[in-house]
C-alpha cells in the first residue's frame, strides 16, 4: 500500500472508529433515559388505575375499568398473594402466557423482550374491596421509545456516513499535497540514479512549508554534489594530463639508457639528467596538488596566529634573490607589520606571487607594504608579460592557466593563485589583482592586521 493511501486510510479509519465510540455512548444514553420515562409513564398509568378501582368494588366494574384501559398488545392484572392472576384483560394472549406472575408490595418496574419487541412492566399494590393487598401489574408495549430508538440509529448512521465521506476525500487531497513533493523527489533520484546525471526539482513556491525546504537542501545538496563532481573530473583530467609528459619522458630516457646506457656514457649522463629533473617536476607538482587538496579541506579551522611581515618576507625574498638571480626592490613600511597569519602559510602565499612574478616577466619586482585600516597591504608588481583582461575573473580557479603551453614551458600548473586565494580568505584577507597586458601585473595582498605575540 502506497503512503498516500496509507495516510487516507489511516485518517478515515481512525474517524470511523471515535465515531463509532461515539455513537455508542450516545445511543446507550439516550436508550436508557428514553426507557426509564417509558416506564415512569407506565408508573403512572398504573397509579391512575389503581386509584379508580379503589374506588370501584365489584370485579365486574374493575374488568370493564381495565378493558377500557389496556391498550393494544398490554397486559393489566391482579395479582393475588399466592401469585396467581385474580382478574386480567388482555389483547395479546402470548404475552399473557411469557409474563411472569409476581406478587408484590412494593412499587417496582422493569422492561422485558417479547417476540423481539420491548415492553415496560409497572407493579404497585393496591387494596382490594375485601381489604386483601393485591398487585396492580400495567404492561405496555414502549412503543415511543422503540421508534425514538430507530430513529436515532438513522440519524447516527447518516451522520456517520456524511462526516466520513468528505474526510475521506479530504484525507486523499491532503496526503497528495504530502505525497507529491516525495514523488517528485524519488522521480529525480531515481532518473539520477539511471542517467548518471545531476537533475534538480522544480519548486512551485519561493519559500513554503517543510516539504519546500526539503525540495531546496535537495537541490543544494544537488549543486553541492554537481560542483564537486566537477571538480574532480578536472582533476583527474589535468592531473593525468599534467602528469602524462614527464612521465612519457622518464620512460623514454628509461628506454634509452636500456639499449645504450652501459656502452655510451654521454647517454647515460644525459638521461640520468633528464630522468632527475623530471622526477623533481613531477615531485613539485604532486606537492601541490595534495597542497590544493588540503587546503580546500582545512579551510573552516584556523587557529589564532601572528606572523611579522618584515621577517616572513624577507626570508622569502632572499631565497628567491639566490634560487633566481633576481632583484626585488621593497619599498614602505617595514617595521612593526603585524598580521593574523600562520607563517608556514603566509611563505606559501609570497612563494606563489614570486615564483609567478619571476616566470612571467624578467626584470625587477617590486614590493610595496602599508598599512590601510585593519589591514596590511602588500602589492607585488612585476614589469612582465601581464594578463588578458578576459583571463582575469578566472586565474584563480584551480588548474586555469591562460596560455597552456606558455605555462607548461614556464612549468605552471595553475593550481598556483587558487592555493594562494584560498589561503588568504581562510583568514578573512583579500587578493586583488591588476595587469596591463605586455606592462605589469600587480598582485595585491589585504591581510588583517595581527594583535598577538609572533609565533
Ligand atoms: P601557474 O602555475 O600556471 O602559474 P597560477 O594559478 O599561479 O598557475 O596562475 C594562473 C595563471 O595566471 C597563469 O597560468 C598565468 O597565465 C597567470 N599569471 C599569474 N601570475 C602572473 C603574472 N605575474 N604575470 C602574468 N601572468 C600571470
Amino acid at each position: 500500500m502506497n503512503l498516500s493511501r496509507k495516510l487516507t486510510w489511516f485518517s478515515t479509519g481512525l474517524l470511523l472508529l471515535l465515531l463509532i465510540v461515539v455513537n455508542i455512548g450516545i445511543y446507550f444514553m439516550f436508550s436508557y433515559n428514553s426507557q426509564q420515562a417509558e416506564l415512569e409513564r407506565g408508573l403512572n398509568q398504573a397509579h391512575i388505575i389503581s386509584k379508580q378501582i379503589s374506588e370501584q368494588a365489584t370485579v365486574e366494574e374493575a374488568t370493564q375499568l381495565f378493558e377500557l384501559s389496556v391498550v393494544h398488545d398490554g397486559v393489566i392484572r391482579l395479582i393475588a398473594e399466592d401469585g396467581l392472576p385474580y382478574l386480567q384483560t388482555t389483547l395479546n394472549l402470548s404475552l399473557l402466557r411469557d409474563l411472569p406472575s409476581i406478587y408484590t408490595i412494593n412499587e417496582q418496574s422493569e422492561s422485558m423482550i417479547h417476540k423481539n419487541e420491548r415492553y415496560g412492566v409497572a407493579r404497585i399494590p393496591i387494596i382490594w374491596a375485601d381489604g386483601s393487598v393485591l398487585t396492580l401489574e400495567y404492561v405496555e408495549r414502549m412503543n415511543i421509545h422503540e421508534q425514538t430508538m430507530q430513529m436515532l440509529r438513522i440519524v447516527l448512521i447518516i451522520a456517520t456516513v456524511a462526516i466520513l465521506i468528505p474526510t475521506y476525500f479530504a484525507g486523499k487531497a491532503l496526503s497528495r499535497i504530502i505525497v507529491t513533493p516525495i514523488k517528485n523527489l524519488t522521480k529525480t533520484m531515481e532518473s539520477i540514479r539511471k542517467s548518471g546525471t545531476f537533475k534538480k526539482i522544480t519548486l512551485q513556491k519561493e519559500q513554503g512549508d517543510e516539504l519546500v525546504q526539503v525540495g531546496h537542501t535537495f537541490n543544494h545538496m544537488i549543486e553541492l554534489l554537481e560542483q564537486n563532481f566537477k571538480n574532480q573530473q578536472r582533476f583527474i583530467s589535468d592531473a593525468s594530463h599534467e602528469l602524462r609528459t614527464p612521465l612519457t619522458v622518464i620512460e623514454s630516457y628509461a628506454k634509452l639508457l636500456k639499449r645504450w646506457g652501459k656502452a655510451k656514457p654521454e647517454v647515460l649522463d644525459e638521461s640520468i639528467e633528464a630522468i632527475y629533473s623530471e622526477s623533481l617536476r613531477m615531485k613539485s607538482l604532486t606537492n601541490q596538488l595534495l597542497d590544493s587538496i588540503k587546503n580546500q579541506s582545512y579551510l573552516d579551522s584556523h587557529g589564532e596566529f601572528t606572523s611579522s611581515i618584515e621577517e616572513v618576507l624577507s626570508e622569502c625574498i632572499k631565497n628567491l634573490k639566490q634560487a633566481y638571480q633576481r632583484e626585488f626592490k621593497w619599498s614602505g613600511i617595514k617595521e612593526g607589520l603585524l598580521v593574523q597569519l600562520n607563517p608556514l602559510e603566509l611563505k606559501q602565499i609570497f612563494y606563489i606571487l614570486f615564483e609567478n612574478a619571476i616566470k612571467y616577466s624578467d626584470g625587477n619586482i617590486e614590493v610595496t607594504t602599508k598599512r590601510e585600516d585593519q589591514y596590511v597591504v602588500i602589492s607585488i608588481k612585476d614589469q612582465g608579460i601581464g594578463i588578458e583582461p578576459d583571463h582575469i575573473p578566472f586565474i584563480f580557479e584551480r588548474f586555469y592557466r591562460v596560455d597552456e603551453a606558455r605555462s607548461r614551458d614556464t612549468g605552471g600548473s595553475g593550481l598556483g593563485l587558487s592555493i594562494a586565494k584560498g589561503l588568504v580568505e581562510k583568514y578573512k584577507g583579500d587578493i586583488l589583482v591588476k595587469s596591463e597586458p605586455g606592462k605589469f601585473t600587480i598582485f595585491t595582498l589585504k591581510l588583517p592586521i595581527g594583535k598577538g605575540v609572533i609565533q
